[in-house]
């Protein structure tokens, strides 16, 4: 009965046209942040590299803990001691290799020193504050996969493993267009009835940047068939896939679908997702194409579900990186009436007596983009749902999106 396209179809047909080929090329490790690992890391050595103290005390044979020992040597962090004389022990710092020999730290709080010997208390477990040799990573392992966002905690993992320099993807450029003859931009004169200022373009800016991908400002284009259609192939040919807002609806003003289809290849589908709807989807030349909705909540919506996970994949990133983050949390809404499209509400969740719970914004009409910048997720309620206050909803939260 409906000719509505279900999200995850669309998602499917957008993943299965998104071919990587990406330029690859190596940076400074300190500089990856955002970027794709182009291949997998592997560990040439253990890490750590030494079985080392993970407490300030004193290193021995488990065996030998009964009775007071003199103190055969001293091991700071970053010198080596000897191999530890049996009926001995060695004071020993965080982090410094364990000498041969001892089996077992034991944390300086336990311990009382005199005169060069040293007594402890309670029971020591052979391996107890050991940090065993190849314990984070051995020799061969896989420390990271190609395909990998990296974030802050993968450059210190890479550095860990003694990489100064990463082969990562060419981060794509993006062009953003943004159509509409009421458009104006911020900074310029004020506003006149029937004007609006051009909010997409920065809402697309932020998100592609957030992604690591390079945002190529192509401004305001005119609702007119010719200048549509020279501002697609210009775009098209300097850039490696081009993002409009906007002109794809059905009215004899959206002038997207029309030129798109003249230049190059274009599936137009009804979204069924709401914010969103209307959602173009093709190829200038060689050069993908996606035409989001011109409505500013719409296209938050629907680039974070349909062109993200596509441009990660064109980026290069592996499967794992594709997909949301999913949720579960109680709502704390109602959904009354089912309906046709799968809504994507915005919420915010909030710990309440122990639970996670999505709060709605009081107003979730389409054009109202403050409900967006305030929610920290979006709830998704399935086609034909009803939902009261209680019942768990999936969430997405927005904040593992983008960093
Ligand atoms: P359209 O799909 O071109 O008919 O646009 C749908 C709605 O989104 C209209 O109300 C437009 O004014 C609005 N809109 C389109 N582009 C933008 C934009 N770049 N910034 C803010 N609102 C926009
Ligand atoms: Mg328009």
């Amino acid at each position: 009965m409906s000719s509505l396209l279900p999200v995850a179809d669309a998602l499917e047909r957008v993943l299965a046209a998104a071919r990587p080929d990406r330029p690859v090329f190596e940076l400074p490790l300190i500089d990856a942040l955002g970027y794709v690992l182009a291949e997998p890391v592997l560990a040439t050595f253990d890490v750590p590299l030494d079985d080392n103290s993970a407490m300030d005390g004193y290193a021995l044979r488990s065996e030998d803990a009964a009775r007071p020992l003199p103190i055969s040597q001293r091991i700071a962090a970053g010198s080596t001691g000897r191999p530890l004389a049996a009926g001995s022990a060695a004071r020993i710092f965080t982090g410094a290799p364990v000498p041969a020999g001892a089996d077992a730290v034991v944390m300086q709080e336990n311990c009382s020193e005199r005169d060069g010997m040293v007594e402890v208390s309670g029971e020591v477990r052979p391996g107890q504050n050991i940090r065993p040799r190849g314990q984070d990573i051995a020799t061969g392992e896989q420390v990271l996969p190609g395909g990998r966002r990296l974030r802050p905690q993968d450059l210190g993992l890479l550095a860990s493993v003694g990489l100064a320099r990463v082969r990562v993807y060419q981060p794509l450029r993006v062009a953003v267009l943004s159509t509409g003859d009421e458009l104006v931009e911020p900074g310029s004169t004020g506003l006149l009835s029937g004007q609006l200022y051009n909010s997409n373009r920065y809402t697309l800016a932020g998100l592609l940047r957030g992604l690591g991908l390079e945002f190529i400002d192509r401004g305001i284009i005119a609702d007119d068939p010719e200048a549509t259609a020279a501002a697609l192939q210009q775009a098209a040919n300097d850039c490696d896939c081009v993002i409009t807002s906007g002109g794809v609806s059905v009215g004899e003003e959206d002038h997207v679908k029309a030129q798109v289809q003249r230049l190059g290849k274009l599936d137009l589908w009804k979204l069924a997702i709401k914010p969103g709807k209307p959602l173009a989807f093709g190829s200038i030349g060689d050069t993908p194409f996606i035409g989001l909705p011109g409505n500013p909540t719409s296209v938050f919506v629907t680039f974070c579900l349909v062109a993200r996970p596509f441009l990660l994949k064109l980026q290069g990133a592996g499967e794992t990186e594709l997909h949301p983050l999913q949720l579960t949390a109680r709502a704390d809404f109602t959904v009354a009436r089912a309906g046709t499209r799968q809504d994507y509400l915005r919420v915010s969740l909030v710990v309440q007596e122990g639970q996670v719970v999505a709060r709605a914004f009081p107003n979730q009409s389409s054009g109202v983009l403050s409900s967006v910048s305030h929610a920290n997720a979006l709830a998704v309620v399935p086609v034909g749902a009803t939902i009261a206050p209680g019942d768990p909803v999936q969430v997405i939260p927005l904040d593992a999106l983008f960093w």
